[in-house]
Parts: structure tokens; C-alpha cells; sequence
């Protein structure tokens, strides 16, 4: 194989609810993740009939694409279908935006790291390092993960602006897409469609066609497809519950006299001198939040789970 830059560190997934229940010495159904920064619950519109219709037609491939999810998508963020390139989730387009800009040679920056790590991952396997010194493309994540906080969009062109947690915090990008600028989004958030795997990025006209010209003739499943299309028809995704939510975790966090940075997400993170020793406490007793460095960053859940982190909380502070 070609060898990547000596920085190469592959992604590291959180280990898994087998593995966490192992270590807890509990079921895997009594484990509780807060560090996925998925939805609590599946969507209303993801049922058996709403694929019934594409695996009906599963032998086949789905020839002509997915014409009525480019129109969905165009609607649902005021550009046109020409703007849309389809992507297997948000990390698919991201690795994309890379490998359509970089190779060995060059330098993709990240802007506010720490920050997602795939934005590393994505330029090395292209054979690219992640530097600031003259980048052929700059990744940020607005709002930004892990800190949660509406960051300031960088000068830097072209620049990739990761719009995962868009729905939770409403500013977006897409006015500037003209400006050398592509804004990727995920039904994995706000859509409650993480398994689905899918995405999209939005970008002008000649960018759009050129990224799709780059991307793998088939990247998305007619199942996929499916489910989030359903999902736009049903209007805009509702985050008004998990908002309150966060706002009460957050609440819950401070009376703890812990530190829980806004957010703009659906997730809070809190810095913390002992962040490491807290996630392994966490860990012992079923429950997974995502450690950052100096940190702890937690998943808003549904009311009842987030109580009992707050109760593990205050026996472990
Ligand atoms: N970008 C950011 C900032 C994320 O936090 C995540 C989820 N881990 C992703 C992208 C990945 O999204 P997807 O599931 O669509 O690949």
C-alpha cells in the first residue's frame, strides 16, 4: 500500500455496548450512551412501508439516482438539485471533499482543534498532511464538535464547512456557497437516521457536478433513499425536546458545580482536571459518555437517562 503521512492515526470508534455491559458486569439493554450524538429515538417516518416500495425492487440497481431526494433536499435548504451531491452519511462527503483537493504533498487544515477526528483521516488517506501552512482545503465544524459552541467561519478558501448539528443550532453556510465553500450535512442528527448512512453536501453548480464526477457511481441505498426522503416530507426535523432537554442536563451539570460549555448542538462538553478518571467511573457503571481531551462530552438522552448520569455524576465528584 502507499504510505501515508508519519502522523496516520486511523479513527477510533468508542467501544462497543457489548464491551462497555462486559466491563459494567450488566446486560447490554441496561447500558446507557451518551456518546453518540444520535437521537434518542428512531423517527416516526422510519417504518417497514416507508422501504417496502425499494426492497420491493432490491435486486436491481436504482438507475437515474435518486432525482425527487436531490429535489427534497434542494427545497428543504433553498438551492437547487444541481447543488447536491448524495453521500453513504456526512464522513463520505467529507472524505471526499478531500480527495478531490488533496494528495501527497499537500496540507489540509483543520480549523479549532481538537475537533471531529475524521478531518484528519480523511486528508492522510489521501496522502496529504494536516498542517496551516498553505492548505488546498480547510475543514470546520460549525457548529463545532466537540465544544458544541457557534464558531466563527474561518477566511480560509476553499473551505468545507460540516453542518452535522445544523438543525440544532440554525445558522448555516449556504449563503456562501458561491464563495468557494461546500457545506456538508447528515441525516445521522437531527433525522434520527445514523444507521441509515446517509448525507449530502451542498455546493455551487460547477463544484457540485465536479464532486459527484469524483464520487462512487452508487454511494446511497434506495433504502436509504427511502428513509430520508420520508424524513424531509415530514417538514423540518423538531428538536424543540431535545433543546429543552439540553438546557436541563446543562442546568443539572452546573448544580453539580461542573462547568457545561453552551452549545448550539445536542450535546454539552465539560471540562473537567480529572476527564479521564470520570469516563472510566462512568464506564464501570454502564454508562459511556465521549471523552476529549480535558473533557467529557455528553449526549443529551431522553430526561430519564440523563437523570441517572447526573445521580452517577454526583457519587463520583
Ligand atoms: N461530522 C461531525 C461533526 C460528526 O460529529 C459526525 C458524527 N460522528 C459526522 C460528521 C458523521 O456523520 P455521518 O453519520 O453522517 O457520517
Amino acid at each position: 500500500m502507499k504510505p501515508l503521512s508519519p502522523q496516520f492515526r486511523p479513527y477510533g470508534w468508542a467501544l462497543s455496548t457489548a464491551e462497555i455491559a462486559a466491563r459494567a458486569g450488566r446486560l447490554p439493554e441496561q447500558v446507557l450512551r451518551f456518546d453518540g450524538n444520535t437521537a434518542p429515538d428512531p423517527p416516526p417516518t422510519a417504518r417497514p412501508e416507508t422501504i417496502a416500495a425499494a426492497l420491493e425492487r432490491v435486486q436491481s440497481y436504482r438507475h437515474g439516482g435518486f432525482p425527487e431526494l436531490l429535489q427534497a433536499i434542494a427545497d428543504y435548504n433553498g438551492v437547487e438539485p444541481e447543488n447536491v451531491v448524495l453521500g453513504a452519511g456526512a464522513d463520505d462527503l467529507l472524505m471526499l471533499c478531500a480527495r478531490a483537493h488533496a494528495g501527497p504533498g499537500d496540507r489540509i487544515a483543520v480549523a479549532y482543534e481538537p475537533s471531529y477526528p475524521l478531518y484528519r483521516v480523511a486528508a492522510w488517506v489521501t496522502g496529504a498532511d494536516v498542517g496551516d501552512e498553505d492548505p488546498v482545503l480547510t475543514f470546520v465544524c460549525r457548529p463545532h464538535n466537540p465544544t458544541g459552541a457557534m464558531v466563527a467561519l474561518p477566511d480560509a478558501r476553499p473551505l468545507v464547512v460540516d453542518e452535522a448539528y445544523f438543525e440544532y443550532g440554525g445558522e448555516t453556510a449556504v449563503p456562501l456557497l458561491a464563495d468557494d465553500v461546500i457545506v456538508v450535512r447528515t441525516f445521522s442528527k437531527a433525522f434520527g437516521l445514523a444507521s441509515a448512512r446517509i448525507g449530502y453536501a451542498l455546493a455551487d453548480g460547477r463544484t457540485a457536478a465536479e464532486l459527484n464526477e469524483r464520487q462512487q457511481p452508487a454511494p446511497v441505498s434506495t433504502i436509504s433513499a427511502a428513509l430520508a426522503l420520508a424524513g424531509l416530507d415530514a417538514g423540518p426535523p423538531d428538536v424543540s425536546a431535545t433543546l429543552v432537554e439540553r438546557e436541563r442536563l446543562a442546568d443539572g451539570l452546573r448544580s453539580l458545580g461542573l462547568e457545561a460549555l453552551p452549545s448550539w448542538t445536542n450535546f454539552v462538553l465539560v471540562p473537567h482536571p480529572r476527564a479521564d478518571e470520570l469516563y472510566e467511573s462512568l464506564l464501570a457503571r454502564g454508562m459511556a459518555v465521549r471523552p476529549s481531551p480535558g473533557a467529557i462530552r455528553i449526549t443529551v438522552q431522553r430526561p430519564e437517562a440523563d437523570d441517572r448520569l447526573l445521580d452517577a455524576l454526583g457519587e463520583l465528584l
